[in-house]
Formats: structure tokens, C-alpha cells, sequence
């Protein structure tokens, strides 16, 4: 629990203007334990306000999103949009379609953000948004008129100099596609308002992959440094078989591990002879289909019902690359038994706290989220840089500078863990690399 009297004060505050806010206030309150060593050191952050401010978003929206289906019935969803913090560039963070999505887990998502677009060292402010809108089981002509009609409201109230969404959880390139066009429509201006976009009009090599690349980048730099490790023979458990999952499997195939369970909300797919990803791509990337088909095609491998039990397969590296809190403490306790000797978080918050303070009681490699999948919007940044300059960079180019951003991210994060008494700590570390320049700025900018 915290012990500083201003974070306590900050989240008793906080709790009660946020109330039933769960992941919210989850997410928040991580942040305020891994703060308490610099903010004893810094009273000029009380004095001028910085932790109530940082835990208010500067502007949220909510709206209406009305939309037809293709039997002409009419469908209402909810639409949102958290801009958390400009001090240190404009808004930036992606819209996440899933009929699981309320005010709490926005807010949760665009309060993280202000720390991992800081870990990139590009300048980003944090944002995130998103609706309550299933695309699953709807027709491409659907998912284009809900997007359509999400863009008719948004459109107020995002730039290219602005604020820049991109996807997440349902918002993938054919998403992207639709949002821009009705955006291009409504403004009259071509323009990089939105990453992720399709490589024919403006976006940019290697974003695809970013984050899950940018999850092995960063785990191999972990086990290197930390753990005089390689993935290079390692068992390796995924979870999720969407954007992040696909291509963190596909690096960590390539760099030598096998990776032997994948999942999707449904259940797990296990095959010790390694996972088949082109197999996966065409199910989950061409048809759209469950994670479920993989044992009807590979000989071999077999699907369990229930996407939790995935964490029971014995493996050397985990990465929970599905959703928030997929990964609790009995999950915890069962792969450390297992002998898993590192943790990569590539989804947003998956592991809950007590299950991160397991790992690390119990001296398991573990690499926060905020930091370890920051390859996503480093990328992001990489894309409105060249939109920017009307430039193409290569394949290689793009991923290079990714790899540079994530090796980055994981010495700043290590740093400021040993600065604050806490070696190996990368949840600290990468907190409180993260805060301080956002905190710089704020202190820099005056009251606003
Ligand atoms: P996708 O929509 O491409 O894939 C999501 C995957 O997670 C699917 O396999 C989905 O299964 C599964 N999933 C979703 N909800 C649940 C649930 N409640 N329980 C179990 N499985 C679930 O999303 P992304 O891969 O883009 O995002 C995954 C995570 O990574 C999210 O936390 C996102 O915030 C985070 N992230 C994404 C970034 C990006 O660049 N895309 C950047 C940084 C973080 P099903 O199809 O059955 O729903």
C-alpha cells in the first residue's frame, strides 16, 4: 500500500471521483507505488500540483455512434475519446473496438499511454479511445458504415498536429481504412491523422509488426542483460492470436524459439512441434475464423476449450498478448512451478498486480507492458514522421530504428530502477523514466 502522505491523498481523491473505475484506478495506483521513492525526493511535484493533474484527463469525450446493419436494423453504440496529457507532444493512442469497452478501461488505457509514448523518446502526448461496437460476425460493409459513423463524431476532435489515433484490440487495417477515408471526406485534407494506415496511402512499412517485434526486441534484451539468456531454444506460450501475438511468435520463431500454445477468447491451441504461423495468418488474418480451426488443419496439435488455461503449458518465456488481466495469481504460481524464468507483457495490463509481484518475488524476468510494448507507437511515430516529410522509409530502415527504440527503452527503464534503490525492477523503472519527463514538462508549461 502507499506510504507517501500526497500519493495516498492523490488516490483517496482519485478513487472517489473514479468510483467503480476498476482498471482505472488499478493502473493509477501501480503508477503512485512505483513513484514513492521520486516524489519523496521531489516536493516542487506537490507544489505545483503534478500528481492530480496527471490523473485527469485534459478532455473526454463520449458519443453517440448510430449506425444500420445490413438488414437495415438500426444499432446504437457508445463512442470515446480520452485525450490524458499533451505536455510533451500532441495526443496519441489507439481506438479499441470490443463490446468489453467502458469509461474505466479507456482511461485506464490513455493513462498509460502518457508514460509509454514518453519510453519512446519521440514526442507524444497520451490518448486512447475506442466503443463498445463487436466488429466479430459483421460484415465488411458493416464494420465500414459503424466506422463511418465513428469517424462523423471524432473527427471534431482529432489532427494531424492534434491528436493521432491508431488501432488496438478490433481496429486493424480494415478499420484504419475506413475511419481515414471518412475522415479525408469530412476534413477535404490528406493528411497523417491516423496510423496503421495501408501502405498505398501513407502508411508505413513495419507498423504491422511493431508490437510484437518490439516485445521480442525487448525480452531479448532483458534476458541478455538480466539473465545472460537468449530466446534462441526457449519454450515460449502466447496468448491472443491477433496483431501483437501473430508477430511476436513470428520474431521469436525467427531468433530460434518455439512457441508451443497460442489462444484466442474461446480457448488454446497447443503443438510441441512448434506453432505453424502461417497456418494461424490465415485463419485469424484471410478468414477472420477461431483459433479453434488450427487442430482441425495441423496434425498433431490439439485445441483445449477456455482461453485461461493456456498458462498451465510448461514454457521458459510467457507473453500474455490478449487483454487486460488475463493473467492472475493462481496462472502466476502455476508457471512459475513450471519454471518459467521471464515475462513479457505485449497486451495493455494483462498480468494483475498481484501476479507481477509474484514473478518478481520469485525472481522471474518480468517486462511491464508500458515499456516492453511500446513498439506499436514508437512505429506510430515513425509513420507521422515520414507523412511528415511525404517520405517512404524501407522495411529495414523502420525496423532498425525500432530496434534502437526498444534497446533504448529497456537501459532508461534499468537505469531509473537502480536510481531509485530498485535494480532489475523494470516496473519502476520504466514508471518513473517515463513520468519524469512528462513531469518536466508540466513544470515547464505552468498551470493548465
Ligand atoms: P487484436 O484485436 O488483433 O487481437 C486480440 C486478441 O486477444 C484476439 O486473439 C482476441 O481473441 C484476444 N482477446 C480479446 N479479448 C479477450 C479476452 N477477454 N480474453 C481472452 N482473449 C481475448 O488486438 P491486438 O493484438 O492489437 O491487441 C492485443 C493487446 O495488445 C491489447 O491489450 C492491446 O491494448 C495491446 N496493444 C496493442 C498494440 C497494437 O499495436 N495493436 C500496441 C500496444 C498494445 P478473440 O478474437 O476471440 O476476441
Amino acid at each position: 500500500m502507499l506510504r507517501n502522505r500526497y500519493l495516498k491523498e492523490v488516490y483517496q481523491g482519485t478513487a472517489e471521483r473514479n468510483r467503480g473505475e476498476t482498471e482505472f484506478l488499478q493502473a493509477v495506483l501501480e503508477v503512485f507505488l512505483s513513484l514513492e521513492p521520486y516524489v519523496e525526493r521531489h516536493p516542487e511535484l506537490e507544489a505545483h500540483g503534478i500528481m492530480e493533474r496527471l490523473v485527469e484527463p485534459e478532455r473526454m469525450v463520449t458519443f453517440r455512434v448510430t449506425w444500420e446493419d445490413d438488414r437495415g436494423r438500426v444499432h446504437v453504440n457508445r463512442g470515446y475519446r480520452v485525450q490524458f496529457s499533451s505536455a510533451i507532444g500532441p495526443y496519441k493512442g489507439g481506438l479499441r473496438f470490443h463490446p468489453s469497452v467502458n469509461a474505466s478501461i479507456i482511461k485506464f488505457l490513455g493513462f498509460e499511454q502518457i508514460f509509454k509514448n514518453s519510453l519512446t523518446s519521440l514526442s507524444l502526448g497520451g490518448a486512447k479511445g475506442g466503443a463498445d461496437f463487436d466488429p466479430k460476425g459483421r460484415s465488411d460493409g458493416e464494420v465500414m458504415r459503424f466506422c463511418k459513423a465513428f469517424m462523423t463524431e471524432l473527427h471534431r476532435h482529432i489532427g494531424a498536429n492534434c491528436d493521432v489515433p491508431a488501432g488496438d484490440i478490433g481496429v486493424g487495417g480494415r478499420e484504419i481504412g475506413y475511419l481515414f477515408g471518412q475522415y479525408k471526406r469530412l476534413c477535404n485534407n490528406f493528411t497523417g491523422v491516423l496510423t496503421g494506415k495501408g501502405l498505398h496511402y501513407g502508411g508505413s512499412l513495419t507498423r504491422k509488426e511493431a508490437t510484437g517485434y518490439g516485445l521480442i526486441y525487448f525480452v531479448e534484451e532483458m534476458l541478455r542483460c538480466l539473465g545472460h539468456e537468449t530466446v534462441f531454444g526457449k519454450t515460449l506460450v502466447v496468448s491472443g492470436s491477433g496483431n501483437v501475438a501473430i508477430y511476436a511468435v513470428e520474431k521469436a520463431t525467427r531468433l530460434g524459439g518455439r512457441v508451443v500454445a497460442m489462444s484466442d477468447s474461446g480457448g488454446y491451441i497447443l503443438d510441441e512441434n512448434g506453432i505453424q504461423l502461417d497456418v494461424v495468418k490465415a485463419i485469424k488474418e484471410e478468414e477472420r475464423g477461431r483459433i479453434s480451426d488450427y487442430a482441425r488443419r495441423v496434425p498433431g496439435s490439439r485445441y483445449v476449450e477456455g482461453c485461461r488455461g493456456i498458462w498451465s503449458v510448461p514454457c521458459a518465456i510467457a507473453l500474455p498478448c490478449a487483454t487486460q488481466n488475463e493473467l492472475d495469481l493462481a496462472a502466476a504460481r502455476t508457471l512459475v512451478d513450471n519454471g518459467v524464468i521471464a515475462v513479457g507483457e505485449g497486451a495493455n495490463m494483462p498480468c494483475t498486480a498481484e501476479a507481477a509481484a509474484y514473478f518478481q518475488e520469485h525472481r522471474v524476468l518480468f517486462a511491464p507492458a508500458k515499456a516492453a510494448n511500446a513498439g506499436g507507437v514508437a512505429a506510430s511515430g515513425l509513420e507521422m514522421s515520414q507523412n511528415a516529410m511525404r517520405a517512404s522509409w524501407s522495411f529495414e530502415q523502420v525496423e532498425e530504428k525500432l530496434r534502437d527504440i526498444m534497446v533504448h527503452i529497456f537501459q532508461i527503464s534499468q537505469e531509473a530502477a537502480a536510481g531509485c534503490g530498485r535494480p532489475g525492477d523494470l516496473i519502476t523503472g520504466a514508471n518513473v523514466a517515463g513520468f519524469v519527463k512528462v513531469a518536466e514538462a508540466m513544470l515547464s508549461e505552468g498551470l493548465y
